[in-house]
């Protein structure tokens, strides 16, 4: 087998979701597993969890389904809710909780035959204008839901656009718009993402909806994961496959784009941008072999990167090579590609099989 690999800490999972627990005493929290769990496997974090997460929240259908496969009776939540009447039927034969997000959602679930009532969790759009009512229209339909067959619980929800933003004048904004619905009678209420979780108490409401901690990654750019006593959950393995030595002057990879500056050592590690490494991380980024940090040498290609062994001259074919994992964090190599944890580790491709321990 090609060396590659994302191993799963599912025990380090259960210590994320109970951290999040932990920073809100007496909330309940949907584990959100949406895009296959953040690229970890739907079905295995749902199996890990069951029992443990007082439900879980995903963004369609689909993904509804495949975790009503494993557990029967967990509370499951549709983010983004439905989009016509059929849906809700079918959401409804899945006993789900859903979102409406706007009066026309709203118009189709009252239109909607049941075969059983829905928990609904009216989503508010408290200043990020994705989805979401307006207050006034949240007023407006409130008793219209109130009274509705279709409607089993009323709840109210919303979703911060800046929470990974400490301090940011929109999260106060958001909640105060949240909180100005207070005279409306909601069954329960949830705003709190990972960020919110973590850091703004008085979002946290009766329910918390935390993903990215869940599986080790930070929500913020200027504090750790492990600053946050998060466990990274994916580790991500591939194999040195070759090594060579290039004299000083010659290149390495496509686009010649890494000069050896002296007789240097290069590996080639069996991983590259179709297996979900970024093909943006520059020469210098970190991967970790036998415990020390070795930089990447030149562009990464579809199927391999090279890394400069020069420094390391114990370094052996056939050793395993770290990714990303305890070593070398997802977000620090986030960070360095421009972009964040969530969007690595839910790109990481089907070719790369996943081990659970
Ligand atoms: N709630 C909603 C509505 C979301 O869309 C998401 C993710 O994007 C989350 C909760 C979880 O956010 P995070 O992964 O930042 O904790």
């Amino acid at each position: 087998m090609r060396p590659l690999i994302a191993t799963v800490d599912l025990a380090a999972l259960r210590h994320n979701y109970s951290l999040a627990r932990q920073c809100a005493p007496g909330r309940k929290a949907f584990a959100v597993v949406k895009a296959d769990a953040y690229g970890h496997g739907a079905r295995q974090v749902v199996a890990a969890l069951s029992g443990v997460a007082d439900g879980f929240a995903v963004c369609s259908l689909e993904e509804a389904v495949e975790i009503r496969a494993v557990d029967e009776q967990a509370r499951i939540l549709l983010l983004e809710g439905c989009f016509e009447a059929s849906e809700y039927e079918a959401a409804a034969e899945l006993r789900l909780d859903v979102a409406v997000q706007s009066p026309v959602h709203a118009q189709q679930l009252i239109a909607a035959s049941l075969p059983r009532p829905l928990n609904v969790w009216m989503k508010l759009d408290s200043g990020m204008h994705r989805l979401g009512f307006t207050g006034e229209a949240v007023r407006e339909w409130h008793p219209k839901l109130r009274q509705a067959t279709q409607v089993g619980e009323l709840n109210l929800m919303s979703h911060f656009a800046c929470a990974d933003e400490r301090g940011h004048p929109l999260n106060d904004l958001q909640l105060e718009q949240f909180c100005s619905l207070s005279e409306l009678a909601f069954d329960h209420r949830s705003m709190a993402n990972s960020a919110a979780v973590l850091t703004l108490a008085a979002a946290h409401m009766d329910w918390l909806r935390p993903g990215i901690m869940l599986y080790g990654a930070t929500p913020f750019s200027e504090l750790s994961a492990e600053a946050l006593g998060l466990k990274p959950v994916m580790t991500l393995t591939a194999g040195l496959i070759a090594i060579r030595d290039v004299p000083a002057g010659e290149s390495v990879g496509y686009g010649a784009g890494w000069m050896a500056q002296r007789p240097s050592r290069i590996g080639t590690v069996s991983c590259g941008y179709a297996d979900g490494y970024p093909r943006t991380a520059p020469s210098g980024t970190s991967v970790a072999i036998r415990g020390r940090r070795v930089p990447l040498a030149g562009r990464v290609s579809m199927d391999m990167l090279a890394v400069d062994l020069t420094d390391l001259p114990d370094a052996q074919l056939g050793d395993a090579v770290e990714l990303w994992g305890a070593q070398v964090p997802v977000d620090e190599l986030a960070q360095v590609c421009g972009t964040i944890g969530y969007e690595l580790l839910t790109k990481v491709t089907r070719r790369v099989p996943r081990r659970y321990v």
